[in-house]
């Protein structure tokens, strides 16, 4: 008699990007309470999770993606890290993909949040990938490092966990990372777009190849089922809610005029979608799972 089974397999789930493949890595999944849901009414925000089948207090998954190009293989954020019931499983995940940490040669942030660069050390500490060079936007690098922004916030406990993470995490790293401004190649198909709003810094990373293109757009929502229809939506940790309205408003129209399909941390696994403008709300479409092989000339 087979046994019941009680956890999942890995979450693990490859897409290409012309010559590029673009890995997805389930890092398991956080619950928080609708308050940190703001700009909305709350019992607007949680009438629509429930006409969405979705949990209330909302369930969030947490994703980072690894970028297979001719020349480097980079992690896309890095997770929760370890030592946390529900997150942390990137590691599995990526030992499940078949790739060793000291393989990955660049690690490329969306921005400094614990649910991003608590995977960057591992339990002692350390570099979790220790030959990664570390790219980051010059403006969230020093948004993190500034005593005038820390000292701006008034949560002692929030002060600890997100200016004192994000600067241990990065100490880990330090002699290898590297800052860029605006719209810059990091390397070969993949080039920084500046999406400010969530933090001030927050960068997706457009991957393009053989004249296909993917946005990995980090946090532009955390909520799919009320940031997607109702844009103005905002989480309680934004650092620029108004801005954040801005440019997530603008990647939406973007993403649907141009076809573009994103990846994003927080949308469910594997967390790659489209989008269609319905005046002025939204529609996502989650892209559907393949099976296809991925090697040149496979059908
Ligand atoms: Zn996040």
């Amino acid at each position: 008699m087979p046994t019941r089974p009680i956890r999942q397999v890995p979450g693990v789930y490859h897409r290409r990007v012309g010559d590029i493949v673009v890995t997805v890595l389930n890092d398991g999944f956080q619950d928080a309470p609708m308050t940190s849901v703001v700009n909305i009414p709350q019992d607007e925000a949680v009438a629509m999770m429930r006409a969405a089948f979705r949990p209330v207090p909302r369930r969030t998954a947490v994703q980072a993606f690894l970028i297979h190009s001719a020349d480097r293989l980079a992690l896309v954020d890095a997770g929760c890290g370890p030592a946390k019931p529900t997150v942390g499983k990137l590691p599995a995940n990526l030992a499940a993909a078949g790739i060793r940490p000291e393989e990955i040669d660049t690690v490329l942030m969306t921005h400094l949040h614990p649910d991003h660069f608590g995977g960057l050390r591992d339990a002692t500490g350390a570099a979790a990938f220790p030959r990664a060079e570390l790219h980051i936007a010059a403006e969230e690098y020093d948004y993190w490092h500034s005593d005038e922004a820390a000292a701006a916030e008034t949560d002692k406990a929030r002060r600890k966990s997100f200016f004192g993470g994000a600067r241990a995490s990065l100490a880990a790293y330090e002699g290898r990372i590297r800052t860029f401004s605006g719209e810059a190649e990091v390397f070969p198909g993949v080039t920084s777009l500046p999406l400010p709003g969530h933090t001030p810094g927050h960068s997706g990373y457009m991957v393009e190849s053989a004249g296909e293109r993917l946005l990995i757009w980090g946090d532009i929502i955390h909520v799919p089922e009320v940031q997607v229809p109702r844009p103005e939506a905002c989480m309680a940790v934004d650092v620029l809610p108004t801005l954040g309205i801005e440019t997530r408003r603008a990647i939406f129209e973007r993403a649907a005029r141009e076809r573009l399909t994103v990846a994003g941390m927080h949308l469910h696994f594997p967390a790659l979608a489209n989008l269609r403008q319905e005046g002025d709300s939204f529609l996502l479409l989650p892209e559907a799972w393949s099976s296809a092989d991925l090697a040149d000339g496979a059908t």
